[in-house]
């Protein structure tokens, strides 16, 4: 159902109606911060004009809009009020937490803090309750923030959790450490709101898969995690196989009991990048956007592919094509029913 699309736009085809009431669609997406994209990022190969805000809003809408998704993830936001009232008009309502001293602050031409937002469809959904956190790292705040919203489908009164963040940027070995704790205190904090719920937990960690917070996250105790990318990416390769009629199905097995070599598989499946753009100092292309779930309690059905480098253009990310340095990752989920609940 997912489509690889033209190089207009990246749209997510409509969730089947007959299968809908337990499907939740999210959309998770770092749009780049208005200030910071224009004044700090130093995107050298962009032109002016496509970094412009009034150029950038109705591409960044459009992209929400058009894959209709139940529950939209967004960091970098700076513009709430503005997505607020579009989004608003469109059934949504939406959560906003700023960073606490946002580097947008200090650029003149700012627009407020930025920070993290979730919005959710609210025909579909009823919000229970939502909590938000500063993420600290040996005891001491940092300057991220999460968002955790608990979810009910009207349809079903099932509930789920959903959690969003932006981990600390920055290449180099301290910081990789720093966004470990980060993730450590990310996961004691949604455990606590989300307890034995559903949970979809996803975000711009700033982290390819080798660092070691993306094993902190598939590894931790207190939850069962899964990547969806890397996932739906599995199940694509369990079906070119069947296809191929071979039952190789021992080999492709996600759910092995070695916690190393399920993290180590999953790695692998990580698609090649979810972020692509040109600074002055070079060109970076990788991983380091991210949804993970509980796979005991939902299905990952399918997931919306990013645009070929041939699509995406020489000069890459953000363009006026594309409004942010980061593709937004669309995921279909169906929820489980609880085998606690069954007879
Ligand atoms: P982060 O290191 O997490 O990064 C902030 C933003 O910069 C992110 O949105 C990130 O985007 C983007 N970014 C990443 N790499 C680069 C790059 N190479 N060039 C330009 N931008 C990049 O910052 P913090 O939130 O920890 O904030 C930094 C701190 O610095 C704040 O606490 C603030 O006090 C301070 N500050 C002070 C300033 C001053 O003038 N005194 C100015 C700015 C900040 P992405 O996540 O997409 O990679
Ligand atoms: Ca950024």
């Amino acid at each position: 159902r997912c489509l690889k699309l033209n190089s207009v736009s990246r749209v997510c085809s409509a969730p089947d109606e007959n299968e809908g009431t337990q499907n939740i669609r999210l959309l998770q997406w770092n749009i780049l911060s208005q200030t910071l994209g224009q004044h700090n990022d130093g995107f050298v190969r962009c032109p002016e004009e496509a970094l412009t805000w009034q150029h950038r809003k109705y591409l960044i809408v459009q992209e929400i809009l058009q894959n209709q998704p139940d529950v939209v993830c967004l960091q970098e936001v700076d513009h709430f009020k503005f997505l607020q009232t579009v989004l608003g008009s469109q059934n949504y309502a939406g959560i906003f937490f700023p960073k606490p001293d946002s580097p947008c602050l200090y650029i003149e031409q700012n627009n407020g803090p930025d920070g993290c937002a979730i919005f959710y469809k609210r025909d579909k959904l009823q919000l229970l309750g939502y909590d938000t956190r500063i993420l600290e790292v040996w005891r001491v705040q940092s300057n991220q923030v999460a968002i955790a919203a608990r979810l009910q489908l009207k349809s079903s009164g099932k509930e789920f959790c959903v959690c969003t963040t932006h981990l600390k940027a920055r290449h180099g070995a301290l910081l990789a450490k720093l966004r470990n704790e980060q993730g450590r205190d990310l996961i004691r904090f949604v455990k606590q709101f989300a307890g034995g719920s559903p949970l979809l937990l996803c975000g711009d960690f700033n982290a390819e898969p080798v660092e070691p917070i993306y094993a902190t996250i598939l590894g931790c105790d207190l939850f069962k995690l899964s990547s969806a990318y890397a996932d739906m990416q599995l199940e694509r390769e369990r079906e070119r196989e069947r296809e191929r009629e071979q039952d190789r199905e021992q080999q492709f097995t996600s759910s092995c009991e070695d916690p190393n070599e399920f993290i180590s598989q999953s790695i692998k499946r990580e698609p090649p990048y979810t972020t692509w753009k040109i600074r002055e100092d070079g060109e970076e292309c990788h991983t380091i956007d991210y949804v993970f779930y509980t796979p005991q309690q939902l299905k990952i059905k399918n997931c919306l592919e990013f645009p070929a480098g041939e699509q995406i253009g020489k000069n890459r990310t953000p363009s006026f094509q594309y409004p942010s340095d980061h593709f937004s990752l669309v995921c279909d989920f169906e929820l489980l029913d609880d085998p606690r609940s069954e007879g």
